[in-house]
């Protein structure tokens, strides 16, 4: 048997995403089904149904941003139980036995993991769908728990745009006494502001316009910049230790690279198509450039546990499914507040 499933699909890179029917796996031992509450939408989802990445696959369901409840489980299943508040994350899978799997970075699996869409299961054929649908099967072990006291739609978005921020800020242990720089605040952009502001640091947004000067107070964010200002870059030359660069569109790396004191780093996690890079900014001040993928399962829950803790979550603007592609319009002109959420129960 299989499980009928209602969705949202693209069918190709120009047309609107559509609803869609297709079935999901009935839990294998190993495999927990989860009833979807809420899906974050990334940015992600718009680079990949427009396949401005290359080889998207379709129908493609997405969402990697995931919150639902458990309703079954397999027979071999020890961390779950029906009723269990969960979340998946941008992967489902991943080879296990590679080193970077074992080293609990499975993000990183030398044999590819398997995306939550847009992807295969480890067979390397099954299509693997997303979170713009009512249920999942996932195997347990690339499962999250939900801590209590954070909202279910503010805590979608921590699967993606919650773990890509705090990955790096944790691996570069950004703490107090260091300046930190957050370029576009947008979905990612928010979460490494709140992030980086409970970790210690001092943050600076620096924002394409003015328009969330206001916001970016209210987020934490000790100071803001519009880089759109004349001489903005040379009057904050050699300010930062780290620059966290959430900017999905192709900008000038360089330009930024200049911000950055002796040794800084600056950390790509934004992924516009194209990317063009001089040496002489990062020669000059022996400074950094490197770039980060969301984060292990260990560290997802660690980040979630983190969350609980200082009560962070994302800000949202929840929305009915067949708002998506107006949302993904909105999303497109950076005018989010700060990640849009789908209520499942609009695709019930
Ligand atoms: P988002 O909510 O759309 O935010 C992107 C922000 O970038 C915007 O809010 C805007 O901020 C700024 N921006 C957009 N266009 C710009 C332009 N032309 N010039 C300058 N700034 C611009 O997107 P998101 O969901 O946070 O995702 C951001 C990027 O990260 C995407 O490329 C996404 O694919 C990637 N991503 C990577 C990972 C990973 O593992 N590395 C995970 C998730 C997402 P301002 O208004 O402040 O300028
Ligand atoms: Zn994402
Ligand atoms: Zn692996």
């Amino acid at each position: 048997m299989s499980l009928s499933t209602p969705a949202y699909a693209a069918h190709n890179s120009t047309d609107p995403l559509v609803p869609w029917t297709f079935d999901r796996r009935d839990p294998k031992p190993n495999d927990v089904l989860i009833d979807i509450l809420y899906c974050g939408v990334c940015h992600s989802d718009l680079h990949q149904v427009r396949d401005e990445w290359g080889g998207s696959k379709y129908p493609m369901v997405p969402g990697h941003e995931i919150i639902g409840t458990v309703t079954a489980v397999g027979s071999a299943v020890t961390k779950w139980k029906a009723g269990d508040t969960v979340g998946v994350g941008v992967f489902v899978d991943s080879c296990r036995i590679c080193p970077n799997c074992l080293a609990g970075e499975q993000q990183y699996c030398d044999a590819g993991m398997s995306g939550t869409y847009n992807s295969f299961e480890q067979d390397k054929v099954t299509p693997t769908y997303g979170g713009y649908s009512t249920r999942i099967t996932v195997d347990e072990n690339y499962v999250v728990s939900i801590p209590e006291g954070i909202s279910l739609e503010g805590a979608a978005p921590l699967l993606c745009a919650g773990i890509t921020t705090y990955s790096p800020l944790r691996h570069w242990k950004i703490g107090p006494g260091m300046t930190v720089a957050v370029v576009g605040l947008g979905g990612l952009g928010h979460m490494g502001v709140k992030f980086a502001k409970a970790m210690g640091a001092h943050v600076t947004v620096l924002s394409s316009s003015d328009k969330k000067r206001e916001d970016s107070a209210r987020l934490g964010a000790d100071d803001y910049l519009d880089m759109s200002q004349v001489d903005v870059f040379k009057n904050n030359a050699k300010r930062f230790d780290f620059i966290l660069d959430t900017v999905s569109a192709a900008h000038s790396y360089q330009d930024y690279l200049g911000l950055l004191k002796l040794n800084g780093t600056m950390c790509l996690v934004g992924l516009p198509p194209k990317a063009e890079i001089e040496a002489f900014p990062l020669v000059g001040r022996r400074r950094s450039l490197s770039g980060s993928m969301i984060g292990g399962i260990a560290e997802t829950q660690e980040m979630l546990d983190f969350c609980g803790k200082h009560g962070i979550a994302a800000d949202v603007e929840v929305i009915s499914i067949d708002y998506i592609n107006e949302a993904y319009e909105r999303m497109l002109k950076s005018d989010v507040r700060y990640r849009f959420v789908i209520d499942i129960a609009s695709l019930k």
